[in-house]
């Protein structure tokens, strides 16, 4: 895309599950001059998108957003909430769930990880023989990811809450929320989280660089007797500052406007909505992934992902030999197979700033890649797609509500 003195015609398609398209309102409200962050058009701003906010994460707590990735968020979350030395129980989903055990180690938390196989969610029944276990109570966090984006898989949050509650066990709950928040229905106040972690470039359709912690009232009391020296990351100092729509630092403006405006997008199509959207396309690329005969790295129809799908390459085909060549030959990106399943999977992005015709658009060119790099399939994915979009035809839109 950056390669000079080309410009490819029509627009790349950016097929990988995040970041993520940004719709031309978001990047046209980026484009705005930056403000004095300690002025009063500034307060209007920091208020409204702090109050917004919490309808995503579908909570009436503080949302702390800092000018980070998804993975200083992570940081965040472990830092504020726990102490050093302090033990938490991980689940290996994948790629993520791998990172974020390792950022636990590096922060001498001590994780224990349960054993996943990298195609199915989180096992509620496991979390909570495990925590039962537990007479001490020397765990202190349990720490999942809603969706898996390296393997396409979704966990029920709600069912590992129902885990932690049936062993009586004081656990704080943190969740990785980062490839399904604003794509996949997730519920902090009713799942009983205590830490949501979310990030700008998936589903809320921003570049990188904003990141997210939704906070129960359970992890601001954890986070009054956490040892765990931190600065930058405190919860306290930001929520404090947001009271009056500021931070105390200097916080991403530019990146605070493109919020605004996705804000505004996300909840004039009403969240319900939105979620539909993704379950239609997420359907529809399950047809066309069995249609061509191949395989979904999901195992279980219940877990399947609706912001993107891994698709398992046949036997002795390199799954980035076929990505290439659909960058090459159709200017679309897809997602690499991440660690363990590097060059087995690709990965079909379909969630954020999406429709229909966007969903033609990369499934048509999966299915002319594989053709072109000899990949053993049957044709007929794209139809079978079209077949299921035009059974479920998509909502009406939303009258947008008069200000
Ligand atoms: C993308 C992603 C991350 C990492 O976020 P960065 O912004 O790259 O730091 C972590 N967890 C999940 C589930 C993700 O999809």
């Amino acid at each position: 895309m950056l390669k000079l003195n080309s410009h490819p015609a029509g627009r790349h398609f950016l097929q990988i599950p995040g970041p993520t398209n940004v719709p031309d309102g978001v990047l046209r409200a980026i484009d705005y001059p930056t403000i004095d962050h300690r002025g009063p058009e500034f307060a209007v701003l920091g208020r409204k998108v702090l109050a917004e906010i919490r309808q995503v994460f579908q909570t009436r707590q503080p949302v702390v957003i800092y000018p980070s990735s998804g993975t200083g968020a992570w940081e965040a979350a472990l830092a504020n909430a726990l102490s050093p030395g302090d033990a938490v129980l991980m689940y290996e989903t994948g790629h993520f769930a791998t990172l974020w055990k390792k950022m636990a180690e590096n922060l001498r938390l001590k994780p224990e990880f349960i054993v996943g196989d990298w195609r199915s969610g989180v096992d509620a029944a496991q979390i909570e023989a495990r925590l039962a276990q537990d007479k001490e109570r020397a765990i202190k966090a349990v720490c999942v990811v809603h969706n898996e984006t390296s393997t396409g898989v979704t966990s029920n949050i709600a069912a590992v809450r129902k885990a932690i509650d049936g062993a009586r066990h004081p656990a704080l709950l943190l969740v990785d929320t980062i490839s399904s928040l604003a794509s996949i229905d997730y519920r902090h106040d009713e799942w009983g989280v205590d830490v949501t972690v979310g990030g700008s470039q998936k589903g809320l359709m921003l570049p990188p660089g904003l990141g997210f912690n939704a906070v129960s009232e359970k992890a601001l009391a954890a986070a009054s007797n956490s040892t765990f020296p931190r600065s930058y990351w405190r919860w306290d100092e930001i929520i404090e500052a947001n009271k009056g729509g500021y931070w105390h630092y200097t916080p991403s403006t530019n990146l605070l406007y493109g919020l605004s405006a996705a804000l505004d997008q996300l909840l004039a199509e009403g969240l319900p909505n939105v979620f539909a959207r993704h379950r239609r396309h997420g359907e529809a690329t399950r047809a066309a992934v069995r249609a061509w005969g191949m395989e979904i790295l999901c195992r279980n129809p219940a877990e399947y992902s609706d912001s993107l799908t891994a698709v398992v390459m046949p036997e002795g085909h390199d799954a980035d030999a076929l990505r290439a060549l659909i960058l090459d030959k159709f200017n679309m990106s897809l997602g690499t197979g991440l660690s363990k399943v590097k060059g087995r999977v690709f990965r079909i992005g379909h969630l954020g700033d999406f429709n229909d015709l966007s969903l033609m658009g990369t499934l048509a060119g999966v299915e002319m890649g594989l053709a072109l790099a000899g990949v053993p399939h049957r044709a007929g994915g794209v139809q079978a797609a079209m077949n299921v979009l035009r059974q479920a035809a998509a909502p009406a839109p939303i009258e947008k509500k008069a200000a």
